[in-house]
């Protein structure tokens, strides 16, 4: 076991994707890991997350997608002009090698199963280990968690999600350096780093399939992966397993982007809301939403344009660095993205100090910044294109003519909505990986001379 120590706090598909990444790349025992997470053990929220070509690719690289408890692989997404009349379908999404379905569950056994203690093992967990703030030294860094104690590191990996302390210090620091030179930037820094409202809830519910067959066997929701447009709101359908059906209604606050939200983040919520919400939708929608059992309210938040995912010894990663709308289906695929690249630099071989470890924070920073940003703005863009938002409608599509279900101005929408999506396959992560390597190279080269 080595003398450095990188602290990753937060131990949900980042963390632990990042600490899994380590163990298998690492070709010498120089540092060692203290994995905080707040809660009292690992668990995962929700029923499944998708996977994109991007993120199969890396799990392929890892040995570990086999292992994975895949289910159901969609070919297409489906959109539909569902408000108005007439409604139709129109465009269909042909996704290359499909999008795979995975149970969180799965996915965190694995990344568990891939960690579990061996002989050399070089991680340690602290369970309900909160971390409330950090102080940065020469030396290292200093970590206070909510119970009153602290530990040292010679890194902090900040992946504790949406609500991450580690984001609000790194800019509560990057503001205090710049408060005298550049108010206004020490107020811009303050403020990218906030939580940011949509201005859209989601409404999440699981359909029983069995049910819906027997009220609307002929609805478009039974077998097929479909989002329903129309203005200001937006529904996603997919089949998770034979018996369930996943069901998101979006309800856009108009101008509600950027606003405070007021309220809770997430509220028990009734099927007369939807009811009422979509009472002048195709009857695909108002059928579904007469079967819901359960459902809760959600206000969809997102972090917005951080310049930068690093300052000094210091790293975000997954949500804490890039949390995005659910329209992209990217969120668990940038986190292990970001996994993969910050660990693969830290376990390169000329990477074992506190010098070298740094510059590879900042080729991390430098690769991974732009691609996380982009992947927030086109999973925003794509929520608000659903919805026939005006402001980001591209140029050639007449939004009048296109809620009034004009079929070539429908048809402009469908590609412009491909056009977001061919981020999952256009390019792989392996690229961004070759690129960090070759910036680690060059600059540690730099350094010598
Ligand atoms: C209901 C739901 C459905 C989703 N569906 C999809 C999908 O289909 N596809 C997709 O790609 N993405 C989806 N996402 C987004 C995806 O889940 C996230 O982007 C992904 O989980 C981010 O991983 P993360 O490790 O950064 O953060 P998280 O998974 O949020 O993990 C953070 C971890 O840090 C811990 N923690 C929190 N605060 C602290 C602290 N102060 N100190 C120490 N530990 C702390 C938490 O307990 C947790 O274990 C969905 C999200 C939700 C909520």
């Amino acid at each position: 076991m080595g003398n450095f120590t990188i602290a990753i706090c937060g131990g949900g598909i980042g963390g632990l994707s990042l600490a899994v990444i380590l163990k298998k790349y690492l070709t010498s025992d120089w540092l060692n890991i203290d994995l905080y997470e707040a809660g009292p053990k690992f668990t995962e929220i929700g029923a499944g997350i998708t996977a994109w070509e991007r993120t199969r690719s890396i799990f392929r690289t890892l040995g570990m997608w086999e292992r994975l408890d895949t289910h159901v692989v969609n070919p297409s997404v489906r959109f539909r002009k569902s408000d108005t009349k007439p409604q139709c379908t129109f465009h269909d999404l042909r996704v290359p090698h499909g999008q795979t379905g995975l149970t969180r569950l799965s996915l965190l056994n694995l990344l568990l199963e891939c960690l579990a203690p061996d002989s050399t093992s070089f991680l340690t967990t602290h369970f309900s280990k909160k971390l409330v703030s950090y102080e940065q030294d020469a030396d290292g860094v200093t970590l206070s968690f909510a119970d009153g104690t602290t530990a040292r590191a010679d890194l902090l990996v900040g992946a504790e999600g949406l609500a991450s302390p580690t984001r609000k210090k790194m800019y509560a620091d990057m503001a205090s350096k710049v408060q005298e030179s550049d108010p206004q930037e020490a107020e811009r820094l303050l403020k990218v780093a906030q939580i940011s409202w949509t201005g859209t809830y989601a409404y999440r519910t699981m359909l029983d399939r069995g049910k819906l067959r027997a009220r609307a066997p002929n609805s478009l929701m039974l077998d097929t992966t479909f989002i329903w447009c129309g203005e200001d709101k937006h529904v996603v359908s997919y089949p998770i397993s034979p018996t369930l059906i996943n069901v998101l209604y979006f309800d856009t606050v108009p101008a509600g982007l950027g606003k405070i939200l007021t309220g809770p983040s997430v509220a028990p919520a009734s099927k007369d809301e939807i009811l009422a919400l979509y009472k002048d939708w195709e009857e695909d929608i108002s059928v579904s939403a007469e079967i819901i059992e359960d459902m809760t309210k959600w206000a969809i938040s997102q972090i917005r344009g951080l310049p930068h995912y690093v300052d000094g010894r210091v790293a975000l990663l997954g949500d804490s660095a890039h949390a995005m709308t659910t329209h992209f289906g990217a969120g668990a695929g940038q986190a292990v993205e970001d996994a993969y690249i910050l660990g693969r630099l830290l376990a390169h071989p000329r990477v074992h100090d506190a010098s070298t470890a740094r510059a590879a924070l900042g080729v991390y920073d430098a690769v991974r910044q732009p691609i996380g940003s982009d992947a927030v703005e086109r999973s925003l863009r794509l929520g608000f294109l659903y919805e026939f938002q005006a402001a980001y409608l591209p140029a050639d599509v007449d939004r009048a003519r296109a809620c009034a279900s004009d079929v070539a101005e429908l048809a402009r929408l469908g590609a412009a909505i491909s056009e977001v999506y061919e981020f999952h396959w256009a390019a792989m992560p392996e690229q961004d990986w070759e690129r960090a390597q070759g910036l680690l190279e060059a600059g540690l080269a730099r350094e010598r001379v």
